[in-house]
Parts: structure tokens; C-alpha cells; sequence
């Protein structure tokens, strides 16, 4: 089963939740946490684990062989992202290999067969572990602007290695752009997490609205919790949003978390809160 913690803006809290469920599951069942949070990956912090291997993660980029090339123009006119120049009065090509998506529709279109590729190191990723937890981590190199593929490249990592009852708990980026929806796309179920405040709430309204139309199923958690922000309160009802959780804006879980320790390793009543959720979860899906 994989489940997907995103929220619409950063500082919701979301690795938070996303590691406390893998610590609360982690003597039941065979977890992953995977943090797909490539541009800013934190969730190190929270599960401190034991890094066994590090693996470049590439896309392709074309080369030419300047022999075969007759500098047709074709290659240029079927890049879609600006990628690929040819100078026909000069007869020379020039790659822009940070702008360029590995399509490889240039290589397929040219009709000289004069392009192929080599890979292009955008990032890291790093694989460990902590006691019962297996630990996936994105990093993108940077400067880089890959971060859907450096994605989906974890994801396919994990996902020849996901077997039977699994549990993968993917840590998504924030906001409501193609990275987030590449990291939650394929969840079973996907938690928003959102703070009682207006920008939260802003962002809240996008992040549902990308959810409703990728048609998974989802609730809500909110965190730093305090009563009072009633516009929240009425969007849940108005859309008949379902709230999992609350997490209380609390001076002690600030202080846990300021020391890298984790909402469900703070305090076991959170870590039964969090099972009890899973179980709740599991219940919807099947
Ligand atoms: S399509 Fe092929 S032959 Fe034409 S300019 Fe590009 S590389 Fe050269
Ligand atoms: S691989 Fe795709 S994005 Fe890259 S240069 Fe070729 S057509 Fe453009």
C-alpha cells in the first residue's frame, strides 16, 4: 500500500506526519519511507538512518555524430522545450543539456539516425536504513530543474522492491505543481496536511482541488492545531472533507521536533493515534 503525505505549501509539517506513520508501523508491518521531497529532502533528520548505498540518478541527454548529421533542422523543430539548436550557415548543433527532458524525440526523428544518448547525473539517491524502516531519499543536484524525473526515478527504484503487505509512505514535495503530482499519482490514498491560518487554508484549496481531480482518495490532518479559524472549519463542511487528525499547537511537539525527535517517538499515545489511522485508511481502501 502506498500512501502519500503532500500538502499545498511547505512548513505544514508534513514529514512529521509522514515519519511518525513509519515509526508507528514499523513493528507491524514491513515499511518504507521514501522522501520524494528532492529539492529539499528533510526527512533524514527524523529517521537518522544508516546509509548502506548511494546511486547517481541520471536522465539521457542526445550527442551527435557530427559525420552522419546533414543539419536538416529537424531534430530542432520537434524539441518541444527549447533544447536543441542547429546553425545551418555554420553547420553546427548545440545541446542544452539543463533543458532538455531525455524525451529523446529528437533522437527518434532524425532521419540521418546521427543523435544518440548519454546519461546526465541530476541528483543522488541514497538508501539506508533504521531498525525496522527502510529509508529512500531523493537529492537533486543544485541548480537543477529535474525534480519530476528525479521522482519518478526513486519511485521506480522502490518499486522493484515492494512486495505483498508493504507499507510505502511517499514524503511529497509541497505545493500543487507537477512535482507533486508525479510524487502522488500512483499513491492508494494521499494525506493533505494544512495549518489553521490563511495561506494554509490558500494552499489547502489547490492542493484539494489537484486531489479531486486525480480522483484518490484522501483526507485531511491538521496540524498546529488551535479552534477559532472558523473559514477552515466551513470549507471541511462545505466540501465534505474528511479530517483524520488534529495535532494541537503544542510548545512540547515544537520542542521535539526542534531536536529531530518525531511526533509518534515523542509520545505513544501519538504513536497509537498514527496506528489507529493506518488502520482507519487501510479500511477505506480495501
Ligand atoms: S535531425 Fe539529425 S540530421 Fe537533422 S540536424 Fe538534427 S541531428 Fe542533424
Ligand atoms: S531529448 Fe527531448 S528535450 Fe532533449 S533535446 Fe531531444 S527532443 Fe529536446
Amino acid at each position: 500500500m502506498k500512501i502519500a503525505v503532500a500538502s499545498g505549501k511547505g512548513g505544514t509539517g508534513k514529514t512529521t506526519i509522514a515519519t511518525s506513520f513509519v515509526f508507528a508501523l514499523r513493528s507491524t508491518y514491513d515499511v518504507v519511507y521514501a522522501d520524494l521531497d528532492v529539492e529539499e529532502p528533510d526527512g533524514h533528520i527524523f529517521i537518522n538512518p544508516h546509509i548502506k548505498k548511494e546511486e547517481l540518478i541520471t536522465t539521457l541527454v542526445p550527442r551527435i555524430v557530427e559525420e552522419k548529421c546533414t543539419y536538416c533542422g529537424i531534430c530542432q523543430k520537434v524539441c518541444a522545450f527549447n533544447a536543441i539548436f542547429v546553425f545551418k550557415n555554420t553547420r553546427k548543433i548545440s545541446v542544452l543539456d539543463e533543458l532538455c527532458k531525455g524525451c529523446g524525440n529528437c533522437m527518434y526523428n532524425c532521419p540521418e539516425s546521427a543523435i544518440y544518448e548519454i546519461p546526465r547525473a541530476i541528483g543522488v539517491l541514497r538508501y539506508g536504513e533504521r531498525d525496522d524502516i527502510e529509508f529512500y531519499e531523493g537529492r537533486l543536484n543544485i541548480g537543477e530543474i529535474m525534480t519530476t524525473t528525479a521522482i519518478s526515478y526513486v519511485k521506480e527504484k522502490i518499486g522493484k522492491h515492494i512486495e505483498g503487505d508493504t507499507v510505502v509512505v511517499f514524503d511529497s514535495p509541497p505545493g500543487t505543481s507537477c512535482p507533486m503530482v508525479e510524487s502522488v499519482k500512483d499513491a492508494d490514498f494521499v494525506i493533505l496536511v494544512t495549518e489553521p491560518t490563511p495561506f494554509g487554508l490558500f494552499d489547502l484549496k489547490m492542493a484539494h482541488g489537484v486531489i479531486k481531480k486525480l480522483q484518490k482518495p484522501y483526507g485531511i490532518i491538521v496540524n498546529k492545531y488551535e479552534s477559532g479559524f472558523k473559514e477552515m472549519e466551513e470549507f471541511f463542511d462545505r466540501e465534505n472533507i474528511p479530517v483524520l487528525l488534529k495535532i494541537p499547537f503544542e510548545r512540547s511537539i515544537a520542542e521535539g521536533y526542534s531536536r529531530g525527535i518525531t511526533l509518534s517517538l515523542q509520545d505513544n499515545s501519538w504513536n497509537e493515534k498514527f496506528k489507529e489511522l493506518f488502520y482507519r485508511i487501510k479500511e477505506q481502501i480495501q
